[in-house]
């Protein structure tokens, strides 16, 4: 079936057969049950990394709804298993500490990367050692001791696309994570590119509307094992109700990033001819980032209908500066590093109407423009 029709069906097969049509929400932070033999039986299944069916035991072993959201994802995403977790951000630390805990704690990562991942990354602070590589370099710096190899294409902010079956050769025996926010799985399913752990940030367009905080990453069962060890050991559950939010918002999520791509590429073209713009940045997809000549702070304050906050994929137009706020953690240096420029403006394109959206960033930049001459 196709990637639309799997959105709204997956994670739901049960549901008719539970006489069902929205999906339970199952809040209980604790599984009863008289047979204590058995619980100890599915406890030491969890700790050892299986996904329990039925009962869970207690809730940070896992929960039904959680798992019909990370069903329905691995689905999209062509994997065989998905781990959900509290944020994109415990996701991604789940599998540094991976390959810190399977004696492999060097990660080579590819710039640009989001900023706090880069900040986690250049810092240490989870016992990883980087080597930052561009794309065509990442065979030569892998080590003995590399678990992993971390891209994100397209990238946050500056939308640089790589070509991912490349990079999944050059990494050999090395898994390749992909942070999949920007693309979703609409646009692309980095597995079928090589790459053996898929993550994204749920907060942005899983989600789509603003009001879940989320990560999960889409994977192989046996990667699937170790990150619910770690999960279940650190804790870094997601709440049933974002489980359940996240699962309506795949149901939409083909529609809401076609919808908001078409918009978006009318934008860029736009935008690449307005005088406030030095350089438009659109690989296609709902993003836009701009470069412009003025001060970008300006048009911030200017925007009237797009809504001037960091995140992304919601179906409201976010607008925000990444060397001011998404990417700020990281600092100067390694901003320039990345091709991150204190101009660049990043605009995540909603559902509102192209004319709206054009007549608010028109006017906004003209606002930069004016600033900037006198
Ligand atoms: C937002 C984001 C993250 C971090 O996710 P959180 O849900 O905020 O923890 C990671 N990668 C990318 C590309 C993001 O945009």
């Amino acid at each position: 079936m196709k990637l639309s029709t799997r959105a709204v069906h997956a994670g739901r097969d049960d549901l008719v057969d539970l006489g069902l049509h929205a999906v339970p929400i199952d809040l209980s932070t604790t599984y009863p049950s008289r047979d204590s033999h058995g619980e100890t039986a599915r406890l030491d299944l969890a700790a050892a990394g299986e996904a329990l069916s039925g009962s869970q035991v207690y809730g940070r072993v896992g929960n039904p709804t959680v798992a019909r959201f990370e069903a329905a994802l691995a689905e999209l995403e062509g994997c065989a298993a998905a781990v959900a977790f509290a944020s994109g951000m415990a996701a991604l630390s789940a599998c540094l500490l991976a390959a810190v805990t399977a004696g492999r704690p060097h990660v080579v990562g590819v710039r640009p990367l989001y900023g706090t991942t880069d900040h986690v990354l250049e810092t240490g602070l989870l016992g990883t050692t980087v080597t930052w590589a561009t794309a065509d370099k990442v065979e030569s710096a892998l080590r003995n001791d590399t678990g992993l190899v971390i891209v994100e294409s397209p990238a946050n902010p500056t939308l640089e696309e790589h070509d991912l079956g490349a990079i999944a050769a050059a990494c050999g025996d090395v898994p390749l994570l992909v942070d999949n926010t920007f693309a979703t799985p609409i646009r692309q399913r980095p597995v079928e590119s090589g790459a053996r752990i898929v993550m994204h940030s749920a907060t942005k367009f899983l989600g789509g509307h603003g009001d879940v905080l989320a990560g999960v990453i889409a994977c192989d069962e046996p990667y699937a094992r170790v990150l619910r060890q770690i999960r279940f050991a650190t804790g870094a559950v997601l709440h049933p109700l974002a489980g359940y939010l996240l699962l309506r918002g795949l149901s939409t999520l083909p529609i809401r990033v076609r919808a908001a791509s078409a918009t978006a590429a009318t934008l860029a073209a736009r935008l690449a001819t307005h005088p406030a713009v030095a350089k438009v940045h659109y690989p296609g997809g709902p993003l836009v980032s701009v470069e412009i000549h003025g001060d970008p702070h300006q048009v911030i304050s200017a925007v009237r209908l797009l809504t001037p906050a960091v995140s992304l994929g919601s179906v409201d137009s976010l607008i925000q500066i990444p060397a001011a706020l998404t990417h700020r953690v990281m600092g100067a240096d390694s901003r320039a590093d990345s091709g991150i420029s204190d101009r660049l403006i990043r605009i995540s394109i909603g559902l509102e109407d192209v004319e709206d959206l054009w007549q608010d960033l028109n006017q906004a930049l003209s606002v930069s423009h004016r600033v900037g001459d006198s």
